[in-house]
């Protein structure tokens, strides 16, 4: 007999099974203080304190498919420590011949091993398959007796002693209301999409633990915005072949060489320039003390190709000093072009979202939103989107792009006397791709020291 090879050791390893807790799990803030309820419920059953009339045995959890409701329900069932039965209507569907007969059978055969394996949590997948009876145009009189043999047993279960069910589906709209009703599924939680900081978590539960450059984790997190769950499971899955193809320990470039995926490359000179105008996001941030939290990467996530984002931005921003150091901030990936490579691109300007259209919104509400004009007029002119018909007043045109060539002299002054610093958080971000706000602050320190002389012996 030959033995299978044993998958990697580590409790987070990708090829690893994991046996999940409420307390692993990232967001779903409500259903897992739900679950967190039900849990000390059942324990107090078992105990004799309470009655099974005092447990909430029920639940629908809805959200997009991937956020993790089935994760959930089982990771519930093993907070309770009680058996996990996981079950759908298609799963019904496939049993037997597929005639109403099997499909009912099917159902009353999962009840009944909820119930003789008490204390239990039955999942059922899936439960938007079940429409409003007589809504249906075809199939009426198969979806009514599918429907009220469901309903039959969920009554039932509120009399049966450890059997808690919960329900999922991805939009409970379409629902027959009768599922809804009091005793049946009548509390709905929400599963929602990960925030950044759901992502991070979510992303460190599925890595290996011994994966390389850990450190700049939150700012591979914000390339992942918009991912499930399982979309982060699959980019795991993706970046961990990576690794294995070439050998080695997995890192985090492979995750975002997996999320790069198959789009096409670009040329190293434009890369490298990139880097610069990110860099110089980073670094005007820094140095104009906007923020507390950077993440900067060099990344083609699709709709971009580089970012740097601000966390826990200081509340300054309101006043005209605060106001006027975001604008710096925003034309800095311009201006660290000018200042390294002695040219600039195009990049800063664009769609809606580019530098250029973010910084002349902002200039603009300065002049005609926040009553803070050079000129102190305090006439309040509405907000203002770039192409508002407000620049065509040439006096305000002339005034807006004074204010934005004001602050791109200014980026452009602090970034020529930092250039070092500039390419050195450029080359960082060559090499690695991402970093986290601890791995630039390493590197600005480590490129300071150096145009100080620092630790070199410096002869006067
Ligand atoms: P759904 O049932 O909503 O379609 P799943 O529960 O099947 O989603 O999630 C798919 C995979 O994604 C799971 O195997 C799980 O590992 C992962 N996942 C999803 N959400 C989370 C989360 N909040 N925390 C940890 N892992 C998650
Ligand atoms: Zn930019």
């Amino acid at each position: 007999m030959t033995r299978k090879p044993r998958p990697p050791r580590g409790p987070n390893g990708p090829d690893q099974k994991l046996k999940l807790f409420l307390k692993d799990l990232a967001g779903m803030a409500a259903a897992r203080s739900w679950g967190e309820q039900l849990a000390v419920d059942l324990k107090d059953f078992a105990d004799g304190r309470i009655e099974w009339k005092d447990v909430d045995p029920g639940l629908l959890i809805y959200g997009e498919p991937g956020t993790g409701k089935t994760t959930f329900a089982k990771a519930l069932a093993n907070t309770c420590g009680i058996s996990f039965i996981a079950t759908s209507y298609a799963q019904w569907q496939r049993a037997g011949q597929g005639y109403l007969g099997d499909v009912l059978q099917a159902m009353q055969a999962d009840f009944a091993k909820a119930e003789s394996g008490a204390p239990s949590l039955l999942f059922i997948d899936e439960i938007d398959t079940f429409p409003t009876r007589g809504n249906t145009m075809r199939n009426n009189e198969w979806w009514t007796s599918v429907v009220n043999a469901l309903l039959e047993k969920l009554d039932g279960i509120g009399d049966r002693e450890g059997v808690v069910v919960i329900g999922a589906c991805n939009d409970p709209s379409g629902i027959d209301p009768a599922l809804l009703r009091a005793g049946r599924f009548d509390r709905k939680i929400q599963i929602c999409m990960p925030t950044i900081p759901d992502l991070e978590r979510i992303l460190k539960l599925h890595l290996p633990n011994n994966v390389r450059g850990i450190e700049d984790l939150p700012s591979v997190a914000i390339l992942c915005s918009g991912m499930t769950g399982a979309d982060i499971k699959k980019l795991v899955r993706d970046s961990a072949r990576l690794a294995r193809q070439q050998r080695r320990t997995m890192s985090l470039q492979d995750v975002v060489a997996a999320i790069e995926g198959g789009r096409p490359a670009v040329s190293p000179e434009f890369l490298r320039r990139i880097a610069i105008h990110e860099a110089g996001h980073a670094l005007a941030a820094l140095q104009l003390n906007l923020t507390t939290n950077i993440n900067v990467s060099v990344v083609n996530t699709g709709s971009t190709w580089g970012r740097t984002v601000l966390q826990h931005e200081h509340a300054i921003h309101l006043t005209r000093e605060g106001l006027d150091a975001t604008l710096a901030m925003l034309l800095a990936g311009r201006a660290a072009e000018m200042a390294v490579l002695g040219s600039v691109s195009g990049g800063a300007g664009g769609s809606r979202e580019s530098d250029l259209a973010a910084a002349t919104r902002l200039a603009t509400d300065i002049v005609c939103s926040f009553g803070l004009s050079d000129k102190h007029n305090l006439a309040w002119q509405g907000q203002h989107s770039v192409e508002n018909p407000v620049l065509s007043d040439r006096r305000i045109f002339d005034e807006v792009s004074d204010i934005l060539n004001k602050a791109y002299g200014r980026s452009l002054a602090l970034l020529k006397s930092d250039r070092a610093i500039v390419e050195a958080i450029a080359d960082a971000l060559l090499t690695k791709r991402a970093l986290a706000h601890d791995a630039l602050i390493t590197v600005v320190a480590a490129a300071r020291s150096m145009k100080r002389g620092d630790g070199m012996d410096v002869v006067c």
